[in-house]
């Protein structure tokens, strides 16, 4: 169960957090740095979100499949008792369905732009069609893709990772969320991208391998984009009858609008009441923003999610560097974690209990 002093308002928490929203990456914008890190094969993350259904669309799901349930749920009728409890649907047979990235020599793989859709005024859905629309990803969670770019004008290609929202049991399409920065060679790209038009992916990129009930409990802090990971993993947790675990998910953002996967998070603590949770906290909160005001702050880890030594926890970090920097330490190269040091060492956690993505 969670502690009753998981439920104290985030509002009522002071917040003087050390600002990093706006911190410039480090190793993470570095091709060079990037390539080595996938030597160790260690990157990556995911979550869904549901695009509006389309006739013409070939990717489209099945009845019964786990992406259809997933849409329909988004319009507010549930397909299945399934759904309701978020439990995936059978693909059915004991076939498993091809995977379309395999890892190894493989190459990168071409993947056509199906859907593009605004979130807010930075960020877009991107759905890209699978060559085989009875393929799965073959993406284990948690895990991410890079995807690879060269400009006319570019004299090298700009590498970048990008974690699928969708379900690793989607057949035929993954999604993305991808934030475009100024300046930025592939979140410009990917923003410029018309339907139609190819985009090169290659993985998995591994990264923590997920194993029910590994964890009593699970604390997923994350800044902007950096929810894609904590979706991937929340969502295995929770569409997985046998999996027990908690999770407390601590979000911060500038805007209100920036909240990716809101409804999915909201529909998750409805359905989950005794066993997730989540904080908001916003830079720039409208007028009558009932969350977390500022940064996220130690007091917040402190009062909302299990101390080190209460169960058996795992903290879960993906942001921006200087997010990083302040609540765990910066991660020493995409592979390596480097030292924990920030909030969570300051309040007791081991380098074991946190996992940097
Ligand atoms: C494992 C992993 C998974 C990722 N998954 C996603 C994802 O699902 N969706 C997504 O949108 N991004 C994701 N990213 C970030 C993504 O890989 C790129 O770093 C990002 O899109 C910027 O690339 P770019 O080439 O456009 O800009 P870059 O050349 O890398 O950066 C351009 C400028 O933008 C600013 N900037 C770039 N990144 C950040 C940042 N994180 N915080 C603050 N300012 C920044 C800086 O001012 C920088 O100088 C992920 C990163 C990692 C390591």
């Amino acid at each position: 169960m969670f502690s009753s002093r998981l439920f104290r308002p985030a509002q009522q928490l002071s917040s003087h957090v050390r600002r990093y929203a706006n911190a410039p990456p480090s190793s993470g914008s570095n091709n060079t740095l990037l390539y080595g890190g996938l030597g160790a094969v260690a990157i990556g993350g995911g979550a869904y979100y549901a695009f509006s259904r389309s006739p013409q669309t070939a990717s489209t799901p099945k009845a019964g499949e786990h992406g259809a349930q997933n849409e329909s749920s988004a319009h507010g009728q549930p397909a299945s008792k399934n759904e309701e409890k978020n439990i995936p649907a059978k693909t059915g047979g004991d076939i498993a369905p091809l995977k379309c990235f395999k890892g190894g020599d493989q190459g990168f793989v071409s993947l056509v732009l199906d859907k593009v859709e605004d979130v807010s005024g930075n960020t877009k859905r991107f759905r890209f069609k699978l060559d085989d629309e009875d393929a799965v990803s073959g993406l284990p969670v948690a895990s991410a893709l890079i995807t690879k770019y060269k400009g006319p004008e570019m004299e090298k290609p700009v590498i970048r990772p990008y974690t699928p929202i969708s379900d690793e049991d989607a057949k035929g399409y993954l999604d993305f969320v991808v934030k475009k920065y100024p300046g930025g060679p592939m979140s410009t790209h990917m923003h410029d991208m018309t339907v139609g038009q190819s985009l090169d992916f290659k993985g998995p990129i591994p990264k923590y391998k997920w194993e029910a009930n590994k964890h009593e409990h699970v604390a997923l802090i994350a800044g902007g984009t950096g929810i894609t990971p904590m979706w991937q993993v929340a969502r295995q947790i929770f569409k997985n009858p046998e999996d027990k675990t908690k999770v407390t998910l601590i979000f911060g953002n500038q805007k209100e609008e920036d909240i990716l996967l809101k409804k999915e998070w909201a529909d998750l603590e409805q359905q989950y009441p005794q066993r997730f949770r989540a904080f908001y906290v916003l830079e720039h909160p409208p007028e009558n923003w009932q969350s977390g005001k500022g940064y996220i702050t130690k007091d917040l880890l402190k009062t909302v999610l299990p101390g080190p030594k209460d169960a058996n926890v795992k903290v879960f970090v993906c942001g921006p560097p200087g997010m990083y920097k302040a609540i765990a330490g910066a991660k020493k190269s995409p592979a390596e974690q480097g030292e924990l040091t920030g909030q969570l060492a300051e309040l007791g956690y081991t380098s074991e209990q946190v996992y940097k993505f």
